[in-house]
């Protein structure tokens, strides 16, 4: 990376860089989305090694100039662990593990550092939980002060989680979006928007994904199948493996594939139907709280990303999720409900996956009631 905000990143409306101060989400221009560059993503002959501090080892490759400080906690670097599945052993990466019990922190690492470094003092985002506890976690470590709007019903110990870093919690009634309309009110009124979603920091960090799966496989995976609700997290992996090929690391990116919860799946009905089936789209209720986005931010990103690699989105029923959630505990890998959508899907997949399969376990069983 050049570390460059206006070099690594572009508005995907206009093409300008994001701009060196002021941390606008979306572009002053145009008011279009930031993307993280696929060509600023340089890495190195070879990683610092593991245990160096979390994502440090990872520290070129990442939207961050050199004299930035990584406010790390100790993130990245998880286990990538075996369970039998009918057919064959699936390779789960143990995302759960990450400092606050997600995989955000990897995003959230490289954007606090930035915030830090750009003076900002107070930020407020919205979360379903996760990114909201690991957006407090780095800013409690930085010092920043954070509110954080979260759907009220939201699972208990991910609030109380938020709260415990020493961030506002501030609970907005009804579904996810409402929590999305309230702190954008906020920014309005001059708030910086930490957003996991529309900063495009994070991007770089959840690319540090596909970095570590191919050093621990030794080669590229087949398949990698991950939850889907802004898409942040398959975009990031996409442009991971995309760096990887680039500098000859891989032959070919691994078939990409996307898995969401009946109740609400956009990116399914679009995958199958086109952009008129988003009609059809409700925001309804699921236990897979982190992936009920109406609206992914990243939907057409991710997208692309996995039609291009040969992938699929897939789909799972709310009874399919809590079965698979009780299988995974019983084989030692306890996850929360948006987790274990990725098992049902081994099955409906089975068909299009090529070996080795990676699932991503995204975050923690302690962080949802039973
Ligand atoms: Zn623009």
């Amino acid at each position: 990376m050049t570390g460059d905000p206006s070099q690594d990143f572009r508005c995907l409306g206009c093409g300008r860089g994001h701009p060196a101060d002021g941390f606008p989400h979306l572009c002053p221009a145009c008011g279009g989305l930031f993307t993280l560059r696929p060509e600023a993503i340089s890495l190195p002959e070879s990683w610092g090694p593991p245990g160096e501090g979390g994502l440090y080892r990872f520290r070129t490759a990442l939207p961050l100039a050199a004299d930035v400080p990584l406010a790390t906690l100790g993130e990245g670097n998880t286990p990538l662990v075996t369970l039998k599945h009918d057919r064959w052993p699936v390779f789960c990466k143990l995302e759960n593990l990450n400092p606050t019990g997600s995989y955000k922190d990897r995003g959230t690492v490289v954007l606090a550092s930035a915030l830090a470094h750009a003076g900002v003092r107070q930020v407020v985002e919205d979360s379903s939980g996760n990114a909201g506890a690991s957006l407090a976690g780095y800013a409690a470590r930085l010092g920043i002060a954070a509110r954080v709007y979260v759907p009220a019903a939201a699972s208990g110990p991910k609030r109380q989680q938020i709260a415990a870093y020493g961030a506002e919690v501030v609970a907005v009634p009804g579904p996810r979006s409402m929590a999305a309309e309230a702190v954008l009110g906020a920014v309005e009124l001059g708030a910086v928007y930490a957003s996991h979603v529309y900063q495009p920091h994070a991007l770089g960090g959840y690319a540090t994904i596909a970095y570590e799966l191919v050093e621990q496989l030794g080669r590229g995976p087949g398949s990698v199948i991950a939850p889907v609700g802004h898409g942040s997290l398959l975009f990031g992996l996409s442009l991971g493996f995309e760096a990887l090929k680039r500098h000859g690391r891989i032959n070919r990116i691994p078939r990409l594939f996307g898995v969401q919860a009946a109740a609400c799946a956009p990116v399914w009905a679009v995958h199958r139907g086109g952009a008129a089936a988003l009609l059809l789209v409700a925001e309804g209720e699921t236990v897979a709280e982190g992936i009920r986005v109406r609206s992914p931010l990243r939907g057409d990103q991710a997208l692309a990303a996995v039609e291009g690699s040969r992938g699929a989105i897939s789909v799972v029923e709310e009874e399919q999720i809590e079965a698979a959630r009780r299988h995974l505990a019983l084989a030692g890998v306890d996850v929360e409900p948006t987790s274990a959508v990725v098992w049902p899907a081994l099955d409906e997949l089975a068909e299009s996956l090529e070996q080795p399969v990676v699932v991503v376990i995204t975050g923690a069983g302690w962080k949802a009631p039973r």
